[in-house]
């Protein structure tokens, strides 16, 4: 996962707030003592003054900083000279720096310190950041300057990086309704406040069901449950007030445990049920009406922009460009997923009948058969896999590979010369191998604590622009791992090893970006997850499988067989995997290619999947009346496809690798790697990009063989 920068988080779909460098003017413009608000000091362009943020002053410098932001906007919107690049456009990339400056301490204190104190704060800003945003997206007069540029352009053209920046911000404004008329712009609005209500209720009734349908156990009813499980089963129960007992949540973390080793079928079914019925159980708290609404919110809106549904807008500005080629691609994996959950069940039917259990699998018996198969055909030990993972030699395998890959040094800097949140953050200096370029510094804060939001991520408190001369990247690492004594390796899964991975292909995306303009930094949402994902490949080479992949005590390097077991269980349960996936993925597609005039959503959803031919002993991955991708906002709507068109991209460009004389360490490859599909962010369009890099688009085969799926003819 990626926290794109958390202006984009917080700024919603504008895309007008990246960091880049300062004017000297600023500090006398800001007169304030506050910090957050203050210039970065010290080496390195100066750097974010960690040591010195506080909560008391977050509400105070982001108020500021939206304020000096809407001054920029509004001198903008009225600057009497008739409107051109450089007054409009480039104006606007370079507003807003004082309140990305706080944001890079506000993302530190909602991700990695957070406290009761700061959520208080956050929920208070939450509707002002939001009118704020509004403020600018409505902005008649700046519309009307961004227009006229855009018009201007389209006659006579402007350089590539200049052309894409105006037409991103040009598309941005007029797909939220900045060209409609008085009448139309008025009915936009009170759509979107509507669909914000619906949002909220959505969510709402989502967490009422997860809170309140918790399975209890017995001391008896414990079985083929870890010792950890149960543990932390009854704390649960007892902070609930159930002492003695132990308490199944009705949310992912705890079904899907329980569901893969509990030997107690009706309680499976029990669990399995409270879980696939959240936001579906005929009450108050029911999200079917709801989701009719929302459906029909959505078209209105999207028709007033001349849109015939929400997919076909949603889709213009990504890669898939429009609903058909989403579409084609899953119906390209659906048939051999689906094929491929038929093989499973008869192998765990196999199973079920070896232990005499007297059953015919059902949805609730899929992952406790399935975790059976996997011990019975790769007898794969997790623990024994770990000690070759240790966190340190992880680290320096994934320099080594951005060193070869992406020719950069990682140099630890000295301790204590910038400035960090918390003892366990560490800084490198990132420069170029060969002539010592400086081009960042990479923060990784590892270890999981208390106010640290689970999983992991990657995010950037200042990313690389050359229009206002070239900045360097400051970019960050956020993962959990588990803190060991002094002196201690740490030990980490393959898993887990991946995502560590995965999100330093992030870090690399900040710190290999070429491009001039702040909104070229963005990312398209199926295409933002393809480098990361890519780069998790590298763990596998042989060269880091040798160096860095050993034993934390002997330090011999991990044995061919167990990477060959570790390789061939990557394929084992796709059947499952994918078809749950996909199944949520087209509903949510064809959800909103239908019409909604008088759609039943609990008919629509039981319909659709049968004419798709949904294998019975499995559900959606997410089901409509909890679909929050889809529906506790618009993030996903009609782009939960995307983890897979990224997958499509992944496979693709690996085997782009696996092709070259040098494979995964092909010079050749990689410089066009960088060149194409890291440097440019979104400043080429990516298909485009795709296609320089591969010579054609992304073809599903590599993906087909990826999955262990026969490859269609
Ligand atoms: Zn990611």
């Amino acid at each position: 996962m990626i926290t794109k920068s958390i202006k984009a988080t917080i700024m919603g779909s504008i895309i007008l707030f990246a960091s880049c460098k300062e004017e000297p003017k600023t500090k006398d413009k800001l007169m304030t003592n506050n910090v957050l608000l203050q210039e970065w000091e010290g080496p390195y362009q100066g750097v974010p003054a960690f040591d010195k943020m506080n909560v008391a002053d977050v509400k105070e410098a982001v108020e500021k900083g939206m304020d000096l932001q809407l001054k920029e906007i509004d001198a903008i919107a009225n600057n009497t000279e008739a409107p051109s690049f450089e007054n409009t456009i480039v104006a606007m990339e370079s507003a807003g720096k004082a309140l990305n400056r706080v944001f890079a301490y506000y993302g530190i204190l909602s991700s990695n310190k957070s406290t009761p104190e700061f959520r208080k704060v956050q929920a208070e800003l939450a509707p002002k950041l939001s009118e704020f945003r509004s403020k600018i997206s409505q902005n008649e007069k700046l519309f009307q300057r961004i227009k006229a540029v855009y018009e201007a352009s389209q006659k006579k053209p402007l350089e590539p990086q200049e052309q894409r920046v105006v037409n991103l911000t040009y598309k941005q404004f007029e797909m939220n309704g900045a060209n409609l008329d008085v009448e139309k712009k008025k009915r936009y609005a009170e759509i979107n406040k509507e669909l914000s209500t619906l949002y909220t209720k959505f969510s709402n009734n989502v967490l009422h069901d997860e809170e309140n349908y918790v399975t209890y156990l017995t001391k008896d009813q414990l079985g083929g449950l870890s010792d950890g499980f149960i543990k932390s089963a009854a704390k649960i129960a007892s902070d609930k007030g159930q002492d003695g007992k132990y308490a199944i949540t009705n949310t992912r973390s705890s079904m899907d445990p329980f569901l893969t080793y509990s030997t107690n079928r009706e309680l499976r079914k029990q669990v399995w049920a409270n879980y696939y019925s959240r936001g579906d159980n005929g009450d108050e708290y029911d999200n079917n009406k709801i989701i009719a609404e929302i459906l029909k919110l959505r078209k209105e809106r999207v028709s007033l922009l001349g849109y015939e549904n929400y997919a076909q807008w949603r889709l213009q500005n990504r890669m898939a460009k429009n609903p058909e080629n989403a579409m084609d691609l899953m119906l390209k994996v659906w048939p051999a997923s689906t094929a491929r959950v038929k093989e499973e069940v008869a192998d765990m039917q196999v199973v079920a009948n070896e232990l005499g259990d007297n059953i015919t699998i059902e949805p609730w018996d899929y992952r406790y058969y399935a975790e059976k198969v996997r011990k019975k055909k790769y007898d794969l030990d997790s623990d024994e896999v770990k000690q070759y993972l240790q966190l340190n030699k992880l680290t320096e395998a994934m320099f080594f590979v951005a060193g070869e890959i992406f020719n950069y040094k990682f140099t630890p800097i000295k301790e204590g010369s910038v400035p960090v949140f918390h003892e366990d953050v560490k800084v490198w200096e990132v420069t170029n191998k060969d002539s010592g370029k400086h081009i960042g510094l990479w923060y990784l804060d590892p270890y999981a604590r208390e106010g640290k939001r689970s999983g992991a991520w990657a995010t950037t408190y200042r990313s690389s622009t050359t229009f206002e001369g070239q900045t360097n990247v400051l970019a960050s690492n956020n993962s959990n791992f588990v803190k060991p004594a002094p002196s201690e390796a740490v030990l980490v899964s393959w898993d887990d090893a991946t995502t560590f991975f995965h999100e330093f292909g992030h870090a690399l995306h900040f710190f290999a970006a070429d491009v001039k303009y702040p909104t070229l930094q963005g990312g398209v949402r199926d295409y933002t997850e393809f480098q990361s994902q890519l780069l998790e490949r590298w763990l596998s080479t042989d060269k880091v499988i040798n160096t860095y992949l050993v034993h934390y005590k002997t330090g011999e390097s991990i044995p061919a067989e167990l990477v060959e077991k570790i390789k061939k269980a990557s394929t084992f349960n796709q059947g499952f995997g994918t078809t749950e996936y996909l199944a949520s993925a087209l509903i949510d597609m064809k959800l909103h290619l239908a019409d909604p005039s008088n759609i039943d959503i609990d008919k629509f959803e039981r319909e659709t999947l049968d004419e798709l031919g949904m294998p019975k002993e499995l559900p959606m991955r997410h089901r409509t009346p909890h679909f929050g991708h889809v529906f506790s906002g618009e993030g996903y709507a009609t782009a939960y496809y995307g983890y897979m068109w990224a997958d499509v991209l992944t496979s693709d460009a690996s085997e782009a690798f696996k092709e070259a004389p040098s494979g995964f360490y092909d010079k050749n490859v990689a410089d066009k790697l960088v060149k194409y599909l890291f440097a440019p962010r979104n400043a080429m369009d990516p298909a485009e990009a795709y296609r320089k890099f591969r010579g054609r688009d992304a073809k599903i085969e590599a993906l087909m063989r990826d999955r262990g799926f026969p490859v269609p003819k």
